[in-house]
């Protein structure tokens, strides 16, 4: 399988105030030097991870972040030019290329920028469509700014998109999660990644919310929230496919599920990570500096930790049953030379709901990618004692 790259991008307009990647906020005047910066590391970094683990090309790119479309203009087109390049020879033609685009930044020229030069995939941070909830998650833009930039994409853009949701944001309501959802996908977006609310406790949502000054939707109101949102994405033809993500048949993210089956990719960027799998199905994961000492030696300062068997196997399986594909048990066997029941048990016998096994392969029912913790904390104490008693 070739591998996939991911670019991290750490700048955005402003900090939202439930989020956790690693971005910073600035100004436009500091961006240009820093993002120059950025992208002379990333390219000396993506060579030295080619040399050094002997890439050929990639087989999916993704530039996230932050904000990618935030980007000085010259910069972010001569870094989607550079990576289209990178693409694996034999599949340059077709190649998913996908780029996070924030709405307020789209415009018909930025969309004819990246359809020009191979990106055939956006995905679109929306949220939510109201206002209310806009303003206290921080989102730029007012709910009719963005819906403008969603017909601009729906009228120019000629790939898939894709839209990223949250539920159970404050100031969001349920009827108005469900109206979004039909919104965008009357708008023609084919893919729609539908987030659970979780906050850092450090975020300023968490802190606000601590403070009184609004409350946070509890476990059953967030299930409220997300049950409306899968009746519609259902009733209009969406498969849910992995835990958060729904897509319009042969629109899934090929780029993502090489994540979820527990392929190899390289990250570039500050905080990006690397998973390279190594001949005993082990991966050796290499986590990226921040800020300068990223952008001083990008390669050098990043740290490494080679996974053990029991690590391995035990993340193969949990982003394998993040996905409705499930865990395939000859690919199992051919990492890890043992059978998938012997480390973690007959979990289908253990929980008849939420997961069912036919000869290929082990996958959650509908409440199994709803109740995945329940089913994993079982595998992990089972795979404890399995190589517990394996030394
Ligand atoms: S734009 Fe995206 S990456 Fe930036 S702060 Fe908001 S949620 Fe986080």
């Amino acid at each position: 399988m070739p591998v996939s790259l991911y670019v991290h991008v750490p700048f955005c307009y402003s900090r939202c105030s439930y989020c956790d990647f690693y971005s910073n906020a600035i100004n436009k005047e500091d961006l240009m030097m820093e993002a120059s910066k950025w992208l002379f590391a990333i390219k000396q970094h993506q060579a030295a991870l080619s040399g050094r683990f002997m890439n050929q090309g990639y087989g999916t790119i993704y530039i996230g972040g932050g904000s990618p479309s935030f980007l000085p203009k010259d910069i972010l087109k001569d870094a989607i030019v550079w990576a289209a390049r990178l693409a694996e020879p034999t599949n340059k033609q077709n190649m998913e290329f996908t780029m996070e685009a924030n709405p307020e930044d789209i415009d018909s020229g930025l969309l004819d920028m990246l359809a020009e030069h191979g990106v055939n995939r956006l995905s679109v941070g929306v949220q939510s469509l109201e206002n209310k909830a806009r303003s206290l998650a921080g989102r730029k833009g007012t709910a009719k700014d963005t819906i403008k930039k969603l017909e601009c994409i729906s009228r120019n853009w000629p790939f898939l998109w894709s839209v990223d949701f949250i539920a159970g944001l404050p100031g969001q309501s349920i009827d108005g999660l469900k109206n979004d959802i039909s919104r965008v996908l009357d708008y023609g977006a084919g893919h729609i990644s539908l987030y659970a609310l979780t906050l850092d406790p450090d975020s300023p949502m968490a802190a606000a919310a601590a403070s009184g000054l609004y409350g946070l939707a509890d476990s059953d109101a967030q299930s409220e929230y997300l049950e409306a949102a899968y009746e519609i994405l259902a009733k209009n033809g969406l498969i849910r496919y992995e835990v958060s993500n729904w897509a319009r048949p042969r629109q899934e993210s090929m780029h993502n599920m090489v994540y979820w089956t527990y392929g190899d990719w390289h990250g570039l960027g500050p905080s990006a990570v690397s998973n390279i799998n190594m001949e005993n199905g082990c991966p050796i994961r290499i986590s990226n500096a921040l800020g300068n000492d990223y952008y001083k030696n990008p390669a050098t300062s990043a740290s490494e930790t080679s996974l053990d068997k029991k690590d391995a196997a035990f993340e193969f399986l949990m982003m394998a049953l993040r996905t409705k594909r499930g865990l395939v048990f000859y690919e199992f066997v051919e990492r890890y030379k043992i059978p998938a029941s012997e480390v973690f048990g007959s979990l289908e016998k253990q929980f008849p709901d939420l997961l069912h096994a036919d000869e290929l392969a082990l996958k959650p029912t509908d409440r199994g990618l709803d109740l995945l913790n329940v089913i994993l904390l079982k595998a992990m104490e089972n795979a404890d004692s399995y190589y517990g008693k394996a030394g």
